[in-house]
């Protein structure tokens, strides 16, 4: 009887599963799916021609779960020609209230670090791989994660950035398809669509871990050499 219940449980998660993907692909158009995850092929992932139609279709964005728990979608914000993108994980608290990305702690400290390469915070995009925020800020599951990705690739394809920096465990997993380590990600480069991607640690966890700031400060210089002058 038991055994019945799980599978009848099971059954509901994958036909559940199925109509978010089906939903999914009509809201952006989407009339056939890369080979691979983790990769894109520039103008495939039609989202909105622009990214305010994008932002507009993500406040009202019922895709996924997150919806239910949130105050407001956080889209992401800063310069729409912007030659480095961040990309976290999720919002948090403050930024559900605000309906802005890394307002908390993380990111006055995520600021620093953009300043730290003599850039301003209006100077750089910052995004995140879901844009509603997780219950309890746990990690967003695979199919929230999914349902989200059309809306990151169209923001990525319209800001084109030089080059995209992955603050932490879940975006550079969600990007680029790994389990591999944060900590043997870190620091190296990697190509997500045509644009160079370095993943580096979650300003959060530096909160927790100031000791590991010196290795960031190392990724973000080999990401302001990498830019070289450029700034757009
Ligand atoms: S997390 Fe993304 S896919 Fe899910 S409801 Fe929010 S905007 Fe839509």
């Amino acid at each position: 009887m038991k055994g019945t219940f799980s599978k009848q449980k099971e059954l509901r998660q994958l036909v559940q599963a199925a109509k978010q993907q089906a939903k999914l692909l009509e809201v952006s158009s989407v009339e056939s799916l890369p080979r691979r995850r983790g990769t894109w092929r520039r103008g495939t992932w039609p989202c909105a021609p622009t990214l305010d139609d994008l932002r507009q279709k993500v406040l009202g964005c019922t895709l996924c779960d997150l919806h239910r728990g949130r105050t407001h979608a956080v889209f992401g914000e800063g310069n729409p020609k912007a030659a480095l993108m961040f990309i976290g994980e999720g919002p948090g608290r403050e930024e559900d209230r605000q309906g802005r990305p890394f307002v908390g702690m993380a990111g006055q400290l995520l600021t620093k670090i953009i300043e730290s390469i003599q850039f301003r915070r209006e100077e750089v995009y910052i995004a995140n791989i879901v844009k509603c925020r997780p219950p309890e800020n746990r990690v967003p599951f695979p199919l929230e994660i999914a349902a989200c990705r059309p809306y990151l690739i169209s923001q990525i394809e319209q800001i084109r950035p030089r080059v995209i920096c992955a603050l932490g465990k879940t975006a550079a997993w969600a990007l680029l398809n790994t389990e591999i380590p944060i900590s043997q990600l870190r620091g190296k480069w990697f190509e997500f669509g045509g644009v160079r991607l370095m993943p580096t640690f979650h300003p959060a966890y530096l909160l927790r871990n100031p000791q590991d700031k010196r290795l960031v400060w190392e990724d973000m210089k080999k990401i302001r050499q990498e830019l070289g002058s450029h700034k757009k």
